[in-house]
This record gives structure tokens, sequence and C-alpha cells, in this order.
């Protein structure tokens, strides 16, 4: 347990990893999303200006995270007769349109790998003048053997290194544990996207993305990394050594903050495996993705959390129930600020505590809980106490104020219906249909929905702003 001091005062730099967009985000990589949600919500309401940056990877990004396997965009798309920036937005829309939907906040900037290709071989230009890469069998690599500090975040040994090597391994690596910073002998002859660079015409490696955007918008150093914990070992073990290689600054990051898996029968969900839930199974199952939030909520992050559709039935009742409580409380009261030294406001001190200490959601929840039935408490006082905690736990509790839990949320309900319209009229584009596309644009337009079509997406506005 660390404290946190942030480099410039009453300012966080925070970068996650995004998602990898060649399918559907399963209920695991949403696990990382809330994780970032979370921490950034604690962060604003302890005052920081938190700058979040994230990416998405739509090149590069191979099956086996170490330079092996195919690649995915490629392969995704080649199975759905599609091109890769066609597969990137069907899935980068689906995405958010998930993320907004379990109130997850979006990020203040959110970049494209391949938007990026200029920052990326700036990058490994400078990784390069400083003497740490090789070229070989007409790829750029990384070499570990030139940066002693490599593998330090994971514990990572060059020896254990060495002795794991797989005989399947790139042939052209001097250490096993080197990695490609830019192909142009490309192992994929069906590579759709190719850049000129100084080392020939090919694509970036996986990990240069994240150093060379983080670097862009946070700078050469800034606060806060996180990710998933399959990403200690390789991913993010590559990102430092070509950070901090290329500015000569260390530490590149200050602090880590790594989420344990959601598994399912004591597997790794994942996607390139193939069988992996999706927030619309739920949502087709009957839960409201705020269940799925909820129990998120009621497992700490860095701790393993089985899935199993018996906990999310109990997560569903948990959530009835507290917006049971809240509607029967703001029948007979108002949120009002409670008084110093209030049986609320200790609740409220409880609940902040716990997200302090390495953010304990669960704990917190159970504050939440303790302030519900508080006898002690005036019942405006919790409502008013609710709502400040609801600003982290992101449960839409204010809809519970009036009329129970489904009214009152036009707002968001509607706009996730229309995001549902926009990754069907995608997906149908994406098949050729453009019967069917066209037909979903003309139902939102009777509904006073226009839809533009642009770079980075479809975007929707309502005709009477026009
Ligand atoms: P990807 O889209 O594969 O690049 O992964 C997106 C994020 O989800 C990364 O931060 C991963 O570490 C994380 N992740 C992948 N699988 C799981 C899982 N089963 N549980 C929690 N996080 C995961
Ligand atoms: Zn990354």
């Amino acid at each position: 347990m660390e404290e946190f001091i942030p480099l410039k005062e009453g300012e966080a730099g925070f970068y996650g990893c995004g998602p990898t967009v060649y399918n559907y985000a399963h209920v695991g990589n949403l696990r990382a999303y809330v994780t970032h949600d979370i921490l950034t919500r604690v962060l604003r309401e302890r005052g920081y200006r938190v700058n979040h940056v994230m990416n998405i990877t739509d090149v590069g990004h191979l099956s086996g995270d170490g330079d092996s396997g195919e690649d995915k965009m490629v392969k995704s798309a080649a199975e759905r007769g599609k091109s890769v920036l066609e597969i990137a937005e069907l899935y980068t829309r689906a995405f958010f349109n998930d993320t907004d939907r379990m109130n997850i906040l979006r990020p203040g900037t959110v970049c494209r790998a391949t938007e990026h290709i200029d920052d990326m071989i700036g990058l490994i230009k400078r990784i390069e003048a400083a003497g740490f890469t090789y070229a070989a069998g007409g790829n750029l690599y990384f070499d570990i053997g030139r940066f002693p500090r490599y593998g330090d975040l994971a514990r990572l040994r060059l020896e254990d290194l060495k002795a794991g090597a797989r005989t399947d391994l790139d042939k052209n690596k001097r250490n096993p544990g080197d990695f490609v910073l830019w192909f142009t002998k490309s192992r994929f002859e069906n590579q759709a996207l190719l850049w000129d660079s100084p080392w020939g015409r090919g694509y970036p490696g996986w990990h240069i993305e994240c150093s060379a955007m983080s670097v862009k918008y946070l700078g050469e150093q800034f606060d806060i990394h996180a990710g998933g914990i399959d990403h200690v070992p390789v991913h993010h073990t590559n990102e430092i050594a070509q950070s901090e290689a290329a500015t000569g600054k260390h530490p590149w990051v200050r602090y880590w903050v790594h989420n344990e898996f959601l598994v399912m029968d004591r597997e790794k969900m994942s996607k390139s495996a193939g069988s992996f839930l999706t927030l619309q199974d739920l949502t087709d199952q009957g839960y409201d993705p705020l269940d799925y939030r909820y129990f998120l909520t009621g497992g700490h992050y860095r701790s393993q959390l089985q899935f199993s559709w018996e906990s999310l039935e109990g997560a569903k009742n948990s959530r009835k129930s507290l917006a049971d409580r809240i509607h029967s409380l703001a029948s007979r009261a108002k949120p009002a600020e409670p008084a110093p030294s209030s049986p609320a406001l200790r609740r409220l001190s409880a609940f902040n505590e716990a997200l302090d200490d390495d953010l304990s959601t669960p704990r917190a929840l159970a504050e939440l809980w303790g302030l519900l039935k508080d006898n002690a408490a005036a019942p405006a006082e919790i409502l008013w106490t609710v709502l400040q905690m609801d600003r982290i736990l992101g449960l839409r509790l204010e809809n519970a104020l009036e009329g129970g839990q489904e009214q009152n949320q036009e707002d968001p309900a509607l706009r996730a219906e229309i995001e549902g319209f926009i990754v069907r009229r995608a997906e149908a584009k994406a098949a050729g249909d453009y019967e069917r596309a066209d037909a979903i644009r003309s139902e939102l337009k009777e509904r006073g929905i226009i839809l533009e079509d642009g770079k980075t997406g479809t975007l929707w506005r309502r005709i009477e702003s026009l």
C-alpha cells in the first residue's frame, strides 16, 4: 500500500489499456473498465483533475502477447469477410455502447492505434537512437539484454525467461523476451494495414502503441497506469522498457493498478478462446447492465471474482431492494445535507475510508447498506448521503428517488436504445445488408433522431436541435 502523491499537484494522469476491437467485449473485460471507472471517480471526488486516456487497439495485437499467434484484427476481419477498419468501427461502437449502459464514464481522451502510427515511429526512432534495438529477419526488435531493469514490475528474471523459452520461438530474437517494435517482413501475407517507416513498409508491434500514446497525451512520466493482471509479465513489462529506453526517465509510471480476473468455472474468460459472455448475453437473460455493475462492485478488484448466474441473480435482488428502500425513504423526505457529526456523515466517512484503502468497493457497499438500515439517521440525510456515495459507485441510485428504479430513466435508456440501433446498423452494413441498414436509419428518423456517419464513427442527434 502506498500513498498517492501526484506528479503535479491537483492533477492525476491516468492511462488505462483499452480494448482490442476485433470482437465484443466480454464481461471479464468489462471488469477492467469498471475498475478504471471507480478509480477515476474516486480521484475526482478527492479533488483531482483526472486526465484519463484510453487506447483502442485496432492494429498489431497478436493472439499471443509475445509476438506469437495470429493477428486478432486480421483474423476477425477475414472470418467476417470485412475490412479491418470496418471491424474496428463496429466493435468500438459496441464497446462504448456496453460501457455507457454500465454507467462507465467515457475517458477524456480515447485514441486509436491506427491514428497514431507517426507517434509510434517517432518513439521507436528514439529507442533506436538510444541503442536498444536490432534488426533481424526484416523486423526491428527491442533488445531486453540492454535494459537492466527489464522485468522489475513482474519480478521476472532473465535466466527464467531463457529457461522458459518455447521451441516455436522466433529465431530472429537474441533473447526469448525480446519483442518486435516494427514488423516489415510480415508474418501474415494478408496483413491489410501497412505504413512506411525508416525500417521499411510494415506495421507496429502491439506494445508500442500504449507507450507512444500515453507519452503523447500524458507526458514522459505520469501518475497511474492500469490494466488486467495478465498484462503484468509481458505487455506492461514491455511498455516500461520501451518508454524508459526512449526517454531515459525512470520511473515512467508512478503507480500501477492491475485488476484480477473474472473467472467462470475457474477458467479465465477469453475472447480469443471464443467462449465468453457479453453484456448483451446478460441483458438477454433479463439482467440490467447495472445489476452486473453491482455484482462487480461486490468484489475487490485485486481478488479473482467467480461469475455465476446465481450470484448475478443475487446482485439483481440486492440492487432492487436498495432501490426499494431509497424509494420508500423518498416518499417521506427530500435529500438534505446532514448536520455535522450526524450518523449519516459518519457513514460517509467510513465509505470514503474504505475506497481510499485500495478501492475497497465491497466495504464501501457495506457502508451504503449500513446507512440505509441506520435507524439513528434521518431519512433526508440518508438520501443526501446515498447520492454522494453514488457519485463513486455509479449505480444511478437517483432513479430510485422517484417512482422506483425503472422510471425516470428516459435519458440513459433512450441513449442506450439508440446506440443499440447504431450497432445493429453497423452490423448490417458490415454484412452487406444495406437495405436493413437504411431501414434502421429511417426508423430512427421517424422517431426524430438523425444519424451522421463521420470519420470516427456514427453520431446521432435530435432533429429539433438542427
Ligand atoms: P483486450 O480487449 O483483450 O485487450 O482486454 C481488455 C482488458 O480486459 C485488459 O485490461 C485485460 O487485461 C482485461 N481482461 C481480459 N480478460 C479479463 C478477465 N477475464 N477478467 C478481468 N479482466 C480481463
Ligand atoms: Zn496497453
